[in-house]
This record gives structure tokens, C-alpha cells and sequence, in this order.
């Protein structure tokens, strides 16, 4: 709804005198596009699918899906958010996962067989481990894990496998001043976590996101589990452009890569030494916050980092091999004089 009225203004204040808004306005609008799909209708907080068998799914060989917790930790909370659950307020935003409310130090279990593809801190969640399974062509997601307890950090697991312990209240994406009720927040996708990117409504990470989270790729983890059932070919990945996709990983990086290039090479002609090592540490701060997100653009940013670096260095040498020619000159000079 908000996007609409972001074109009107656009549109209004569109002035070729003032360039630097009309540049600004373009760049906020591509990067503001992404959230301006409108939520489908049937995007609504679905109840989960009756979890009361799955304990004893851990115990299966035979089945591929198993319950990640030892408990259902359904009960003891009012209202663990359920999939597709709304957000409150005129931001409407959509849960991607179900939440199970168990205590802090609970063991978390691998739900299927899979290779992890990450396990960090990210914000909002404490740690966070995300496991591929490319034999069903999804990837699980478990939120809210325990910094300061033992974690699985990579590596391929089996079905039942403890990857991790869920989080106090104060170390699960929570404060000591905003605490969060302890809880796994557990997402499965279709899709493997690199086919998304780091940014946007299709970040691969996303908790709560403003399309309907079944549109994006979002499953259902209880309908999954409980279905026991991989569709041949594994689950189908969800269809959108490539923009839809990309657009906001790919201007950030390209924002980056291009203004640090430009600075490199302007600091290059002009022998700035100072330049060059500003825009090597902006490059690799920005790889740096680049890779946390898992988006692309870090390769690149780290490269260029790396040749900031080397065009210092060179320009360090040069200098010092500049000035002890002068001197050497000047000791000539001197001594032809003496002559
Ligand atoms: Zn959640």
C-alpha cells in the first residue's frame, strides 16, 4: 500500500533541476520495489499439521523427516507464532516458519540428512544453523540457537543429529533489556540456501517477510515433516524474476564494486595514498558485512580490497624509491660541485 504513494511523490518532486534528489529517489524506489508486491489473499496464519506422532519419527530409519526437538514444546506459551502468522501494525509482515517454545539449553536435532551451508550469529536470531538437503531440494532453517553453548559449525549430519542447544532469553536474538521467550524458530524451504540471496524478501535467512512466505518458497515444517513424503525431483522452487530475486543483493554489490573501482582507480592516477587505504578499508568493512549476509558482492569487495592494498603498497615504494633518487641526485650534485 505504501509503495504507490513513494511513485506519487516520486512523480511530483521529479524537478531536472534538483538532480541529487532525482538520483536518490530512483535508487530508494529499485531498492524499495522488491517489498511492493502485494501479500496474496490466501496468505493466512495456518495451524500446524498434528505433530502428536512425530516424536516417534526420530526413532524411524525408514523415514526421511524427523521432529528437530526431543519435546513438541507447543503447550506452555500462549501463542507460539504459526506459519504465515501476520504481524501487527500497518508494516504487515508474515512468519516463514513455526515457532516451538521450549526451554533454554533443549538439544536441537538435524531433521533430516543434509550438509550445513551455515552456522553464525545473525542478527535477530542468536545463532543460527541453516542444513541443506539436496536429495528432497529443500534447506531447514533453526533460529535461536545458543551462542554460548556447543553448536555444530559445518560438516555433512544425519537425520536426528544434534546440530546445537535453543538459547537463553538473553542470548537468542534477545537482550538482557529485551529478552526473547526461548524457542526454535524452524523454517523449511525449497530450494538450497545459495539459490537465494542475502538481501531482500527473499533473503535467504528471513523470519518475517511481506510476501505470503508460501509464494517465496516457504513449506509448511509440520506438513512436511508429518507428510514424510519428498515430491519427485524434490520439492519445486518457487517462481519469480530474476529482479524479484536479485534486485537489492545486486545494486548493493554493484554500488560497492563500482564506487569502490572508481576510487581505487582515481586514487591510482592521482597517487593518493590516503584514498587508496580509505577505499580499502570501506571494501573490505563492506565484504565484511557482505559475507555475514551471504551475498555475493564479498568475492569481489575482498578482491578489491586486496588490489587497494597492493596499489598502497606500490604507491608506499614508489615514493620512498622517488625521494632516495632525489637524494641520491642531490649527492651527485654535491659532489660534482666539490669537483
Ligand atoms: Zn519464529
Amino acid at each position: 500500500m505504501r509503495c504507490p504513494m513513494i511513485l506519487r511523490e516520486w512523480g511530483e518532486k521529479q524537478n531536472p533541476a534538483n538532480k541529487a534528489y532525482f538520483v536518490a529517489s530512483l535508487l530508494w524506489l529499485v531498492l524499495l520495489s522488491s517489498g511492493c508486491s502485494q501479500p496474496a489473499a490466501t496468505c493466512y496464519q495456518q495451524p500446524r499439521a498434528d505433530l502428536s506422532g512425530a516424536l516417534a519419527y526420530a526413532a524411524d530409519d525408514e523415514l526421511e523427516f524427523q521432529y528437530p526437538l526431543p519435546e513438541l514444546g507447543l503447550k506452555d506459551y500462549p501463542e507460539p507464532a504459526r506459519f504465515c502468522k501476520a504481524s501487527r501494525g500497518s508494516n504487515r509482515k508474515y512468519h516463514a516458519a513455526e515457532d516451538y517454545h521450549l526451554p533454554a539449553g533443549t538439544p536441537v536435532y538435524a531433521f533430516a540428512d543434509g550438509v550445513i551451508s551455515f552456522s553464525g550469529r545473525m542478527g535477530g536470531y542468536g545463532w543460527l544453523i541453516i542444513i541443506d538437503h539436496p536429495q528432497a531440494n529443500i534447506y531447514s532453517l533453526y533460529g535461536h540457537l545458543s551462542p554460548s553453548r556447543w553448536k555444530l559449525k559445518s560438516g555433512a549430519v544425519e537425520k536426528g543429529d544434534l546440530i546445537g542447544y535453543l538459547g537463553d532469553s538473553d542470548e537468542n536474538g534477545g537482550s538482557a533489556k529485551n529478552p526473547l521467550v526461548t524457542h526454535l524458530h524452524f523454517g523449511i524451504r525449497a530450494g538450497q540456501r545459495t539459490d537465494y540471496s542475502g538481501q531482500g524478501e527473499w533473503r535467504w535467512m528471513a523470519g518475517w517477510i511481506k510476501p505470503c512466505p508460501s509464494d517465496v518458497g516457504w513449506l509448511k515444517p509440520s506438513q512436511v515433516i508429518t507428510g514424510q513424503e519428498i515430491p519427485p525431483g524434490g520439492f519445486p522452487e518457487p517462481e519469480g524474476s530474476l529482479f524479484e530475486k536479485w534486485g537489492e543483493e545486486l545494486i548493493l554489490s554493484l554500488f560497492n564494486v563500482g564506487g569502490g573501482l572508481v576510487a581505487l582507480i582515481y586514487s591510482l592516477k592521482k597517487k593518493k595514498t590516503f584514498i587508496s587505504i580509505f577505499a580499502t578499508a570501506m571494501l573490505a568493512l563492506a565484504g565484511g558485512v557482505f559475507s555475514i549476509k551471504g551475498t555475493r558482492g564479498y568475492y569481489a569487495l575482498f578482491a578489491m580490497a586486496v588490489l587497494g592494498l597492493g596499489i598502497v603498497i606500490y604507491q608506499y615504494l614508489q615514493k620512498r624509491n622517488e625521494e632516495q633518487g632525489e637524494g641520491e641526485g642531490r649527492e651527485a650534485q654535491e659532489e660534482q660541485g666539490q669537483q
